[in-house]
């Protein structure tokens, strides 16, 4: 029997009637580029964050960069983030002409430390963009009061935890903005490539919607240089109806997640998650670490269980960012950590049975 890492079209299929219906009436409209659609999406998810304002934009790169362009951010400044994350966070800053500076984890959340935050700050630090990776958020409280001491806005990677909470606050409410991607994958995910920023200050909206449309506040008046990085109309739509389904799929991740921290409890090879205190995790991936993790990555794949590797290896390590000149060792926790990390299948439609077979298949594996 095989399992799968992700199944989206179990996803779609109860929601197919509906989500088909709102797409006809994008083309009914022709309202392909923005539009009508994706205004409602971003009133309805700027709601579901608990923030005033949402932009619809191209993907969850997009939103990154032109949060940190809405900031002023640009060449000879620096941007802090962490090793442990996808490579559109870092790629974000450089494309600002800013350089990444990178902070080492907590071994326990996998999540930037605030611990060594301080000693990372400079003179050239424009802001801070902690990743909340998994679907657990960072430690904001600590976050903050380091960058507050600094003067320092706080930038959210909030790609990984749509519906994920710290101290009873929504991903994306608590730094001064927050940025999600819609990559169908994701916990919120569209029929194509989307992104958001969020934000309370109706300034910095106004400057990403002016990025995200070739710098024009009005048609073909170009007060700055932009980009073309709107939504599409049809993922408006789209994600218009997925949003009021995320809260029952994050329960049944959570659900999930409980069965998965239950049966490996016993598992002394294994590292389970750990969800902080103060943090409603949502669990976008299930990644445990492991000895030996290619080895069993393998045999688990041979038994047909789908896994994943979230991320191989750190971005420091990348050979995109080899002029940086952070050699291994730079960052023990974040590199320890990609040698180990294993994602086990979770998707809201994964059955409980199937994590019996998946925890089953990696005790074997781990025997071998
Ligand atoms: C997915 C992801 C991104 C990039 O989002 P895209 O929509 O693929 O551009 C950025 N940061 C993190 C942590 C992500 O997981």
């Amino acid at each position: 029997m095989s399992i799968p890492f992700l199944d989206l079209a179990a996803q779609h299929a109860p929601l197919l009637g509906e989500i088909n219906a709102a797409i006809q009436e994008v083309i009914a409209q022709s309202a392909f580029a923005g539009g009508p659609r994706v205004a409602a999406f971003e009133k309805d998810f700027a709601a579901y964050c608990r923030v005033n304002y949402c932009s619809g934009v191209g993907h969850g790169t997009d939103a990154l960069w032109f949060a940190l362009l809405a900031l002023g951010i640009g060449p000879g400044d620096e941007v802090i983030t962490v090793p442990s994350t996808f490579m559109a966070t870092a790629e974000a800053i450089s494309y600002t002409g800013a350089r990444p500076v990178f902070v080492d984890i907590d071994e326990t959340t996998y999540t930037l430390d605030p611990a060594r935050l301080e000693a990372a700050i400079t003179p050239k630090t424009k802001a801070i963009l902690p990743v909340h990776l998994f679907g657990q958020m960072a430690d904001m409280e600590g976050i903050l009061a380091v960058a507050n001491q600094h003067g320092l806005p706080v930038v959210e990677d909030a790609c990984q935890a749509h519906g994920a909470e710290y101290q009873g606050r929504r991903a994306g409410s608590v730094g001064v903005l927050g940025c999600f991607s819609f990559y169908p994958g994701k916990n919120l995910g569209a029929f194509g490539e989307a992104g958001g920023v969020t934000t309370n200050d109706a300034e910095l909206w106004a400057k990403v919607n002016t990025l995200r449309d070739h710098g024009q506040a009005k048609k073909y008046h170009h007060s700055m240089v932009g980009w073309n990085g709107r939504m599409d109309g049809i993922q408006g739509a789209v994600l218009q109806v997925k949003l009021k389904y995320l809260d029952s799929a994050n329960e049944a991740r959570r659900r999930l997640a409980e069965q998965y921290q239950r049966l490996l409890g016993a598992v002394t090879a294994v590292k389970a998650p750990v969800a902080a205190a103060a943090a409603r995790h949502v669990y976008h991936l299930y990644s445990v670490r492991v000895p030996k993790r290619d080895a069993v990555l393998n045999a688990l794949g041979k038994r047909g269980i789908g896994c994943g590797i979230h991320y191989p290896i750190p971005v420091h390590l990348q050979a995109a960012y080899r002029s940086l000149g952070l050699g291994r060792g730079a960052f023990p926790r974040a590199e320890r950590c990609a040698d180990e990390f294993l994602s086990l299948p979770m998707f809201p439609e994964l059955r409980p049975d199937q994590v019996e077979t998946v925890v089953q298949n990696l005790k074997e594996c781990l025997a071998e």
